[in-house]
């Protein structure tokens, strides 16, 4: 059974008029992270609010371990928060900030040290060290460090993370987003994490579940969004992804053709859906562009310009539509506003619904 599973979330707002869940399900297992994440106002931090009791639901249910538990007051739903402001008590130390959960619990005073100094060791905040600092005499990681332990060292069935290290830089972030992940796997640990950033949620999850507009877009593990998003938002949410309107003009033999501004395409039907109009998505590295004409060329356009970043050039072209397309390569070999032929293997394009 999952550690924490919602069914069916509706959640509205200013008298229904902003419905911030629009019938959100979701599950995640024992040991499990799964991240939720949308652009800002999607929805993700009402279902955290309404997860750990903080919030009510219009409608659905909030079931831990597989009990409903929309009737139990937050304190006694056994669910650890780690929240942006990370709510830690600035009067008092580390250890007592640690501490406090169970002497809340009425856990007996030799415990709460054991407990406390694993936990400290368990963030790689050494006790010897940080256990009689005060949160003014740490950093914004080490302060995070801290409410991770004191949401841990209680040992709740399933921890909520609500966009907590937003206020790190990235590299930081990349950073505790790779340890927050060692310790949940360690800890064997059932965590939602939240958050608007996909790279982080790549790192860390063990699945994603996107959303807008308080609905759950796609849900799956962080390669199989990438690779196969359901629409067009995934698509470029998750990484970069261009955008080249098509038409499908056939099928036949298990094969669809396509209409590419004028020039043919031949795909593998079931890549298809059942529309006329269809949006082929491409990935930057899965792009190639050709002075001449390939037996792979999907579509022509003209070079905008190119620059150096990451590791490799970026190209940007302009097709008839207007629509730009961006494409990656190790060498720059183009000149502006040469005419190019974008190529792509046919397993590497999407095809989405306009
Ligand atoms: P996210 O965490 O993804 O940024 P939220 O869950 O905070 O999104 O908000 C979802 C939507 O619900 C937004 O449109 C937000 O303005 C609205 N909302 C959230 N909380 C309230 C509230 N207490 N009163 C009115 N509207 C709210
Ligand atoms: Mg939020």
């Amino acid at each position: 059974i999952p550690a924490l599973e919602i069914r069916n979330l509706v959640k509205s707002f200013a008298d229904g008029n902003v419905i911030a869940v629009d019938d959100v399900s979701l599950a995640v297992a024992p040991g499990e992270i799964l991240s939720i994440l949308g652009p800002s106002g999607c929805g993700k931090t009402t279902i955290m609010r309404i997860m750990a009791g903080l919030e009510r639901a219009d409608a659905g249910d909030v079931l831990l371990e597989g009990r409903s538990v929309l009737g139990v007051p937050p304190h006694k739903r056994n669910v650890g928060l780690v929240f942006q402001d990370l709510a830690i008590f600035p009067h008092k130390t580390v250890r007592e900030n640690v501490a406090f959960g169970l002497r809340m619990k009425g856990v007996k005073g030799a415990d709460i040290g054991r407990r406390v100094d694993e936990a400290l060791r368990l963030v790689e905040l050494p006790p010897a060290t940080f256990a009689r600092r005060m949160p003014n005499e740490l950093s914004g990681g080490q302060r995070q460090r801290v409410a991770v332990a004191r949401t841990i060292v209680v040992e709740p069935a399933v921890i909520l993370f609500d966009e907590p290290m937003a206020a790190l830089d990235r590299r930081l972030r990349d950073r505790m987003a790779i340890e927050l992940r060692r310790i949940q796997k360690q800890l064997n640990l059932a965590a939602i994490y939240v958050t608007h950033d996909q790279e982080t949620a790549s790192m860390m999850s063990d699945r994603i579940a996107v959303m807008l507009h308080g609905r759950l877009m796609q849900l799956g593990t962080p390669l199989e969004v990438y690779r196969t998003p359901a629409n067009r938002f995934v698509a470029d949410f998750i990484g970069d992804m261009s955008f080249v309107a098509a038409t499908v003009s056939g099928a036949e033999n298990g094969r669809t053709r396509l209409d590419v501004f004028g020039n043919p395409l031949d795909l593998a039907s079931d890549l298809v859906p059942a529309a006329r109009e269809v949006t082929l998505g491409l990935r930057p590295e899965h792009v190639r562009l050709e002075p001449e004409k390939t037996v792979d060329a999907i579509v022509r356009g003209q070079l905008k310009s190119t620059y150096f970043s990451g590791g490799s050039f970026v190209h940007r072209l302009l097709l008839s539509d207007g629509t730009e397309l961006v494409a990656r390569s190790e060498k720059a070999a183009f000149q502006p506003g040469q005419e190019l032929w974008v190529a792509a293997a046919p397993e590497d394009i999407r095809v989405l619904a306009s």
